[in-house]
């Protein structure tokens, strides 16, 4: 539904906002721009509209093109919603949710009604139209404000980073309620953010913007699977990488058989696997083979003569994970709390595998450097830092 084609913007003093932007968008998609302050995205955004006109390329929406559309036909067709999301005081509920059709000179009929069938979508009743925002909570004057960028029935709605100033419990409701009413009445959305977990979240297609150009345009699964280059893999974080490389997604993929001992055997017989199978850690079992806890080679030698089973002194605080959960949960928790390795249990607590610390950090160094030799860090380096680049992320 809307071309793009060769779209550059530059400013007066010889600034290259927009680059050669080349993208088609369809019917009903949902697409985020991201990108590092300053790499163009408001520019682009508010050239779709014409609040910024291009100083040369082509977009054509719907077979018409944009630039000889007159201002009131364009502004029909494309909505715009800025930044900050707030409610005009003074202004009854049902006129703050009416504002841009009344612009667009609608009847008073087609007002009335688009607010009633507007109210509806998020859950209040259509007695609040008559309401001041002042007699609203934030959170549903909020509402009101997603309400209001969609009443004028546009094709396309542009938003310029409209959750950025909100809290984080506020921008994911609202995140939740955009996509919801964007999927029930099948809108086009462009939207710019600098939040990665917000565009993954959203959109159907991510344009990643860098000094002016586009470097990749895909599907987040897509962008994430197959980062265009250095910097998209950068702008991504190397935890999500992780996360999506599918052939490590959960730890029975990488777990190994653990060595276990039942819970009845005398600590001779433990020390004797241990030495046999070269261990320093047994997983303690019960006759069903249901892990029990671990023994650790430095907790009990020297209690060895006086202690007879292995019930008087296995440990009973034993860290497991069960089998299908996700590698990364796993090497967040081994790195986080220095342990060597994780049991990994099935629906019934039986043991059926061990990750160890030894084959993580191999699978997170092989997932963030590939083939190419990282210049200073080590193996656990790397390991430790997608941990703590995960870690911040939260
Ligand atoms: P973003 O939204 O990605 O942060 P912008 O589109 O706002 O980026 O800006 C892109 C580049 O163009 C920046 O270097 C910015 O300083 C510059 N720029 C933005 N607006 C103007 C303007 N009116 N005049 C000159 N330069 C501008
Ligand atoms: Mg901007």
């Amino acid at each position: 539904m809307l071309q793009i084609e060769n779209l550059t913007k530059i400013y007066r003093g010889g600034k290259v906002a927009v680059d050669q932007l080349n993208l088609e968008i369809q019917q009903g998609e949902f697409i985020a721009f991201i990108g590092t302050s300053g790499s163009g995205k408001t520019t682009a955004l508010r050239m779709i509209n014409r609040m910024v006109e291009p100083t040369s390329g082509k977009m054509m929406l719907n077979g018409k093109d944009i630039t000889k559309m007159n201002a009131v036909t364009l502004r029909r067709s494309i909505g715009y919603v800025i930044q900050q999301i707030g409610l005009m005081p003074h202004m009854t509920i049902r006129d703050n949710i009416t504002l841009v059709p009344h612009l667009l000179k609608w009847s008073k009929e087609k007002k009335d009604e688009t607010a009633r069938r507007l109210i509806e979508l998020v859950n209040l009743p259509p007695s609040y139209l008559d309401f001041y925002p002042s007699q609203l909570s934030g959170g549903q004057q909020q509402r009101i404000g997603v309400l209001r960028a969609l009443a004028a029935n546009q094709d396309i709605i542009l938003m310029d980073e409209p959750f950025g100033a909100l809290d984080p419990i506020t921008r994911d409701t609202l995140q939740d309620l955009i996509k919801d009413i964007q999927l029930r009445l099948n809108k086009t959305i462009i939207f710019v953010t600098h939040d990665m977990d917000e565009a993954i979240k959203l959109a159907d297609r991510i344009a990643i913007m860098h000094e002016g150009k586009l470097i990749q345009f895909d599907t987040p699964d897509n962008i994430l699977a197959n980062p265009a280059n250095d910097f998209v893999k950068e702008f991504i974080g190397s935890h999500r990488l992780i996360q999506q490389k599918p052939n490590v997604k959960t730890v029975d993929e990488v777990m190994i058989k653990p060595i276990s001992i039942t819970i009845e055997k005398s600590i001779d017989e433990a020390i004797r696997l241990m030495v046999e199978k070269r261990v320093d850690t047994l997983f303690v079992t019960d006759g069903d083979n249901r892990l029990q806890g671990y023994l650790d080679v430095e907790g009990f030698t020297g209690a060895r003569r006086t202690m007879k089973s292995i019930s008087e002194v296995y440990e009973k605080d034993v860290f497991y994970v069960k089998t299908g959960s996700k590698l990364q949960d796993s090497v967040r928790r081994i790195l986080k709390r220095n342990l060597k390795n994780i049991p990994v249990v099935d629906e019934e607590h039986r043991l059926v595998g061990l990750v160890t610390r030894a084959n993580i950090v191999d699978i997170v160094y092989d997932t963030i450097w590939g083939d190419e030799e990282p210049a200073a860090a080590t193996k656990e380096e790397a390991a430790g830092i997608a941990v703590i680049e995960e870690l911040i992320a939260q």
